[in-house]
This record gives C-alpha cells, sequence and structure tokens, in this order.
C-alpha cells in the first residue's frame, strides 16, 4: 500500500486475479470483541445528537440494515459530519489493546502468489481505520491497495451498494470481475459481489461466535439457511482455509 494510504492504481494489463479482503472482523476474529466496543460508541454518537436512549438504538439498527452502515443513514437523515464521526468512533476505538501482530496472517498473506493475484483490501472504514488495523495486525506491507469508504465525501458509498464495487474495479483498473476474489464476513456483502460478477467469493463465518451489527448482538452463522450451500458461495471459518479454496493462488 502506498505510505500515504491513498489509493494505488492498477495495470490496465494485468490480467492477475484481485484478492479482496475485508479487514473488519474478517482479518482479525470477532472473539476481539471491537465490533461490541464499536456499537458502544456509536450508540453514544446518536445519543449525543439527542435521541433518547430507546430511539437511538432503533434507528442505529435500522440504518445499518438499510444502508450497510449507520454512518450513512446519519449522513443522509441529519448531516452529520462523517469525519467526525469517524474521530468519535472509529478513532476511538482500543484497538491496541485488543489487536496483536499476527505472524499467521502474514504468512497466510505472504505465501499468496503474488505472479497470479493482487492483494487488495475492501473496507467500509475510512482510510485511517483501515490503515490502523493493518499496521496493528503487522501486515500493511502486504497489502497493495486500498479501496475505503470515503467520508470526506457527502455521497460516499459503501458496501453492500452497487456503486461500491463498481468504483473498487475502477480503482484497481479491473474489466473482467470474475477475476476477483473476495473474502467478507458480512454474507450481505458477499451476495452483493457475486451478484455482480465477482467470481469466486468467500464468506467468512465465525459460526457461534458474537458480533454486534447496527447495535445489536447476533450470533454468526445462525441465519444461515440452507439455500446460502446452493450459492456458490464458499464459506469459511478460518482464514488458513483460503490456501485450499483458492489453492492455485498459492505458492506450495
Ligand atoms: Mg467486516
Amino acid at each position: 500500500m502506498s505510505s500515504n494510504g491513498d489509493i494505488t492504481t492498477g495495470n490496465t494489463n494485468d490480467d492477475r486475479y484481485t484478492i479482496w479482503l475485508d479487514i473488519d472482523n474478517t482479518l482479525y476474529s470477532a472473539s476481539a470483541r471491537i465490533s461490541q466496543a464499536m456499537g458502544e460508541r456509536i450508540h453514544a454518537y446518536f445519543v449525543a445528537l439527542g435521541f433518547p436512549e430507546d430511539e437511538a438504538t432503533e434507528l442505529h439498527h435500522k440504518y445499518y440494515n438499510q444502508y450497510g452502515l449507520a454512518l450513512r443513514g446519519l449522513v443522509r437523515h441529519h448531516n452529520i459530519d462523517p469525519l467526525d464521526f469517524n474521530r468519535k468512533c472509529d478513532g476511538s476505538l482500543p484497538l491496541e489493546d485488543a489487536l496483536n501482530p499476527d505472524p499467521k496472517l502474514r504468512k497466510l498473506l505472504q505465501d499468496i502468489d503474488r505472479s497470479k493475484a493482487r492483494v487488495w483490501a475492501l473496507t467500509n472504514a475510512y482510510k485511517t481505520h483501515a490503515q490502523r488495523v493493518l499496521r496493528i495486525l503487522g501486515v500493511e506491507d502486504q497489502i497493495e491497495g486500498l479501496v475505503y469508504c470515503d467520508y470526506s465525501k457527502p455521497d460516499f458509498s459503501c458496501k453492500p451498494e452497487a456503486e461500491y464495487y463498481h468504483n473498487a474495479l475502477r480503482q484497481a483498473n479491473i474489466s473482467n470481475p470474475a477475476k476477483c476474489c473476495f473474502v467478507d464476513d458480512s454474507r450481505t456483502n458477499v451476495n452483493a459481489a457475486q451478484s455482480l460478477g465477482w467470481g469466486r467469493c468467500v464468506h467468512f463465518c465465525e459460526k457461534g461466535l458474537i458480533v454486534v451489527e447496527g447495535g445489536k448482538a447476533r450470533e454468526i452463522g445462525k441465519d444461515l439457511t440452507a439455500a446460502a450451500d446452493d450459492s456458490g458461495i464458499t464459506t469459511i471459518t478460518d482464514l488458513e482455509e483460503l490456501r485450499t479454496v483458492w489453492s492455485d493462488l498459492f505458492k506450495i
């Protein structure tokens, strides 16, 4: 990744695969409980806007479900400054306490054959949070490009909006979405990528762990139906399984 975190531009003649990695609750486990800390901060943000506790809870959940990101609803309906939100919510997370360098993850990324695949990150967070997580995990130098939610633009898009994925392809100079490999802990985000023709989609699903989404706790994997098995989306519970799922993209 470029040192200032700005988006790097892919080569038009590059016909390698691109591996797209979600960051939060994918590159680190939901057991780090960062989603819980995040949920508390977002709730406090709603309350600070003047909403009573119960209304704050309801709106937080509603916006998350509606837009894939509570912040999207806050910007759209309450005219808040996304960068202020970023400072108070993501920016105040105790990530240095909750996360550690992850040599196993680093080795996994190092073992990807870069002559066959580029490795990019694709996050709904702003770049400051994304870079901070990658730095703490010790994998920043393994990520060649970063697509993030640009909170500095009032009409920024986010996963699972189609525009966000189209934008990602543009930034990475990818003309054929079939050459995209994507892993995300949000089934909704993975489904969206698949519906747009992204070729090799993987749902990272730490079954049984608790994650907080839209301010509400949810048991991971509980809502997956049998139909999900026929979707063509591979479900994994450990990122190490990517070595098998995308075996052609790894060095031996
Ligand atoms: Mg995630």
